[in-house]
This record gives C-alpha cells, structure tokens and sequence, in this order.
C-alpha cells in the first residue's frame, strides 16, 4: 500500500479512510457502540441535573444483523440529535475529526498497532459499508431526522420517522465486508471490545432452560423460553470500589477477563487513584514458570472500559508485563506512536505508580502473613527479580521483601542472610561470601561439603539470577556470590589459617606432571591444594565467573565482552593432603599409576556430572575390573 503526500479533500476522503485502515476495520462497531454509549451517559448527566426533563429509565444499546438487507443496526436510546446537531456534530464535527486523523496519520502504516487505537470515530463506518443512515430523534421536542450518505461527499437530510428517543445507525455493508454479517463475527467483536462497557448491550436472544414444573413427567424435556442476550458486564469488578469486594469476587472477575485460564491466581492488586491521572484496574500474580516465553493471556488496556489493546508496552513497566488482568485510563494517549508513550510525562507517572503499588502490596503480604508469601516465592520471584534487575526504584523497595532460600527450605530476606553468615563467611578480605546451589541434585556432594563446614548454602535458580547477582554484587560493597562448584571451598572462603602441604614442592611438580600426562587434551586445568585430608581428593570446578557470564549470554544482556559462545572451563583440584594422592606419587609402574588417576578423575567427573556415554561405560567396566 503506497503511502506519500496526502492532500486530504472532501472529494477523496472516503476512499482514504477505506486505505487507511485496512488492517483493522473491525474497530468501527467499537466506534459506534462508543458513540452510543456516550450519548446514553450523556443524556444521563442531563437528567440527573434536571437539564433533560425526560425519564432516564434503563437504557440498552442494540445490535442486529439483517443479512438479507445486507445491513447492521446499531441503535441507542440516548440523547440523540436534533437538525442542527446532525449538521454540526456529523457533517462538520466528525468529518473534522477524520481530516486532522488522516492528517496526522499519513505515516501511520509505519507505525502499525496504533491505528486502532485512535478514535477515527464515526466515519470509520465507511471502512465497512457504502452506505451509512443515521435516524435520529433528540430527547429535545424535535422532529426526528434521517440523514444518509452513500460515501460520496453529498449526503442527504430529511424529516425522519422515528418516535422514540435515540438513535440508529443503519450499516450498508459493502461486498468486501460481508463478514460482519455473520452473527458470529459481531458476537467475535462484542467479546473482544464491549465486555465491560457500561451499558448493556444486546445482541439477539439467547434460550434459557426453565425449571420443569412438579406434576412434569420423567421424560419430559424442561421447557424453554427466548430471552434477550446481553453481552456485557456493565459493573466489572475494577469500577468498584476495594471495599465493596471479596476475596471471591476478585477470582470470578479473573475467570470472565480470561475463561480459558484453570489455574487460579495467587493474588490481586487493585489500582485506584484519581490523581494526578485517573487509573483504576485490577492486576493478578498468576503463577509463573520459568519458562518466560509461555504468555498467552496479557493485561488489557481500557478507556472507560471500552477495551483498547492487550499490548500494554510502554505504559506497565516491562517486568510487570508478566501479570495479568486489567488497567482502564483515560489518560494515556493513544494516539501517538510507541516510542513517543514512553517518553509520555502522563505515562511515566502511571508507569511509576503501578511499579509503586505493586512494591506496596508484595510489601504487605510479606509483612501480614510471611509464611504464606515464602510459600509463593517460587510462583513469583522471577517477576521481583526481573524488576530489581530493571527499575531502580523497584530494587530499593524490594529489600524489604525479596527473598534468598535455602537448601534446607529457609527463606531469608538479604539482611537477615547477612546477619546469618557474617560470622562464617567473611574471608580474610573482609569481603561477605555467599555460596549457592543452582541444582541441588546436581551440585550435592558440594553442597554437603560447605555445609559440613557450616556455610549456608543457597538455592538460587531463576533463568535470570546471573544478572541479578551481578548487580547485588556491584550496588553492595564487600560482596561476593559464588557457586558451590565454582572452586575449592578454601579458595571461595579465603581465611588465614592456610593448610600446611604434606608433600614437597618437587614431590607437587612430579605429581602435576604424572597428572597431565594423563589428562587428554588439557581439559582440565590441575590445581594443587593443601586440604583437610578427609576432604575428596579430586575435586572438578567451574570458575564463578566465566560460568556466570556465560549464563548471562544466554539469557541476554551479559555480552558485554563480546565473547562468541564461550567454552566450558573446569578446573581440576587435588587435595595433596589424601591419602589417595599420596599414593598415587608413590606408585612406581606407570601403568597403574595412569589407571589411578584415570579412575580418580573419573570420580570426580561423575560427582559433577560430567561423566557420560563412552567415558561413562568405560569407567564401569574399569570399575567392575577393580572390585574383582
Ligand atoms: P467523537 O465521538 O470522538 O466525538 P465521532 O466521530 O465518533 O467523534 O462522533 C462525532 C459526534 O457525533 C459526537 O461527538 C456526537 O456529538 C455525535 N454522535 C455520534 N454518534 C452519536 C449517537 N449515537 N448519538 C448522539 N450523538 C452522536
Ligand atoms: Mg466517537
């Protein structure tokens, strides 16, 4: 579709408008149902302060497809318009509007995504029919008016015949539009735009199952009756006030937003603020998996609870996009492109209001009931972490509440971890370490190493934690996280009192040379450690920090040193202190000397779990042969 300078005239803005949206023709019921939702809390306003001396009563808008006649009806009981009205509001109002729109939006196909959210308003009706009639009476004692237009820049004004109140607006569809014939793609509409607009909306009739009267036989079928089908919810729940909702009432609303979700969620925010920007809505924690990719049901965006999109980027901070449920502004601007929202003053203040709210309520539900909230942290630590990672204003906050577990299931906040371990883990630098496990199967034999030395370990698993770490790392002085597996426990917690060596230094280069002899193709780098003689003898490693960065390449943002994929490192450690060591310096016939070693190092290999396939079926075959 060719865009470029557009002179918009009057002779050629229908077929403009047609171009223009092509992609999201659909949005004009959302259009009219609005117009008449305005006009019913219009005339509203108006009685109530004794302006329209006329009875309110209980309003509906009505929907009908005549698919015969080719014509969609949308029909309100609100003010409607007068002579006058119509000229002004339709023939200059409205086609003023969709001037300045198509001015504004020359370049709109760039920007896809926000055309939809701009309000083209009533002659975003041309996109669909080729004729379009308004019948109008106004609740003022007038006659009624019929105006009508085939698309051309002519239309036609007469005395109408309409006796009630309100206004219809007859849709002539045009041949390429005849999907929104079908009863099923209106109902599609309703659903996905007017589920909570504020009043009721009728589409066609729906049977309802009466209850069989007593003297009814078995087999009887329980009789039925048509009533009218209303689509909407005109009171969602995030109109009400906190107060006037239960526990339950909060659920239920989470099942009409998203019917196809089972799980339920584990709990609620409720936004209401008035100033200095009007927000109301209702965000729900689900529950989450690691697993950041499975995102189907997103938080939907609503003006006056007419529904505007589910992308709300830019206007929910990002780590906040992972909840669910709804916001309702009038504030946001949606008729500016992406990239400008976020640089939006309004918005920001929004963003930040929401990131604050959310912090607050986390905040309680540690505070109120801290053993259930340990009991979520799984479900929702990756949206805390996330947000620490991203919002400075989020990580101050949650100091107070973001959790670190335990291997043996405690849950310390970071200042209490502190006061824990200070005592134990504070090398001789002065520097706090704190030791993790990613993987308590994996990692076990060096998990139960540093908690025979009484260090806490731990277990610290999100997708993002590498990062997170990083960051506690560089904002805290005095401070280092290191994996169980990241090196000898001695080397990670450095104290004075260093071990003396049972060998010699020739005794240690001879050693080093027997090992690399043996060793294939370097892979591990040998590092000899004067131990506790009962500690293991061999020991495989990954360095914390190569490890770490790599990890953080994984899941993005870490590749600061522009490294490729980078290798695997291990670091082989030998305890010289071992008896096994010892022995293996001391074995004379090289041969079994290599067999030792081959078998030590094995060892080691499948405590770290790195021992697989063809090395894996040797070393049992060689094991078998040993315990003959
Ligand atoms: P907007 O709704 O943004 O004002 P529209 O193009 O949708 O722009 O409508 C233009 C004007 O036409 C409205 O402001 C209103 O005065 C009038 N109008 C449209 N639809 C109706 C209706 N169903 N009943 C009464 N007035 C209406
Ligand atoms: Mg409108």
């Amino acid at each position: 579709m060719a865009t470029g300078k557009i002179n918009v005239s009057v002779d050629n803005i229908f077929p403009l408008i047609k171009k223009f949206l092509y992609s999201d023709h659909e949005i004009f019921l959302r259009e009219l149902i609005s117009n008449a939702t305005d006009a019913t809390l219009k005339l509203k306003h108006l009685t109530s302060i004794g302006e329209a001396k006329v009875e309110y009563g209980n309003p509906i808008i009505e929907i009908k497809v005549d698919k015969e006649g080719k014509k969609l009806h949308i029909i309100d009981q609100g003010l409607g318009m007068t002579e006058e009205e119509v000229k002004k509001y339709i023939n200059e109002v409205a086609f003023s509007g969709a001037e300045e729109f198509l001015d504004k939006y020359k370049d709109a196909e760039k920007d896809a995504g926000i055309i939809g959210h701009f309000g083209l308003g009533f002659y975003s009706s041309f996109m669909v029919a080729d004729k379009v009639e308004i019948i109008t009476k106004s609740y003022k004692d007038e006659p009624a008016v019929h105006w009508s237009c085939d698309g051309s820049p002519e239309f036609s004004l007469k005395k109408g015949k309409k006796e009630e109140r309100g206004t219809e607006i007859i849709l002539h569809i045009a041949e390429d539009s005849t999907e929104f014939l079908e009863d099923n793609r209106i109902s599609e509409l309703l659903r996905k735009y007017n589920k909570f607009m504020p009043i009721p909306i009728k589409f066609g009739t729906r049977t309802e199952t009466l209850p069989k009267p007593e003297d009814a036989k078995e087999d009887d079928p329980a009789p039925t009756q048509e009533v009218d089908n209303f689509v909407n919810n005109p009171n969602p729940a995030w109109t009400k006030q906190p107060t006037e909702l239960e526990d339950k009432d909060y659920k239920e609303f989470y099942r009409e937003l998203y019917p196809m979700q089972f799980e339920e969620p584990l709990f609620h925010i409720h936004l209401n603020v008035d100033y200095p920007f009007n927000l109301t809505g209702i965000l729900y924690f689900p529950k989450l998996t690691n697993d950041l990719n499975i995102q189907k049901d997103r938080i939907q965006l609503y003006q006056n609870q007419v529904f505007v999109t589910d992308n709300v980027e830019g206007i929910v901070p990002e780590f906040l996009t992972m909840l669910r449920g709804v916001i309702d502004s009038p504030d946001i601007p949606l008729n500016v492109s992406r990239s400008y929202l976020q640089a939006d003053g309004a918005v920001k203040k929004i963003s930040s209001y929401i990131t604050r709210k959310v912090a607050d309520k986390l905040n309680s539900l540690f505070k109120n009931d801290r053993e259930e909230f340990e009991k979520k942290w799984n479900d929702i630590k990756i949206v805390i972490e996330y947000g620490m990672l991203s919002e400075d204003k989020f990580f101050e906050k949650a100091e107070k509440f973001a959790l670190y577990p335990t291997v043996d299931g405690n849950y310390y906040t970071f200042e209490e971890l502190q006061e824990k371990v200070k005592a134990n883990q504070t090398d001789k630098d002065e520097k706090l370490i704190l030791l993790y496990a990613s993987n308590q199967e994996e990692q076990h034999s060096y998990i139960e190493a540093a908690k025979a030395k009484g260090y806490e370990v731990l277990l610290l698993d999100s997708p993002i934690i590498s990062h997170l770490m990083q960051k506690l790392e560089t904002s805290k002085e005095k401070l280092s996280f290191a994996r169980v597996d990241a090196d000898h426990l001695d080397n990670l917690i450095k104290k004075e009192d260093t071990q003396i060596s049972k060998l010699s230094d020739e005794e240690k280069e001879k050693l080093k040379t027997n090992l690399e002899e043996v060793i294939e193709d370097k892979k591990y780098t040998v590092q000899l450690e004067s131990m506790d003689s009962d500690a293991s003898p061999f020991i495989i490693t990954e360095p914390e920090f190569m490890r770490r960065m790599k990890e953080m390449q994984q899941t993005g943002g870490g590749g600061m040193f522009g490294m490729g994929n980078m290798p695997e490192m291990y670091n082989l450690i030998v305890n010289t202190n071992h008896e096994l060591v010892s022995e293996i310096l001391n074995t004379k016939t090289a041969k079994k000397r290599e067999r030792l070693i081959n078998q030590s190092i094995d060892l080691a290999r499948l405590s770290k779990g790195l021992l697989k396939g063809e090395e894996l079926t040797n070393f049992i075959k060689r094991s078998y042969e040993m315990v003959k």
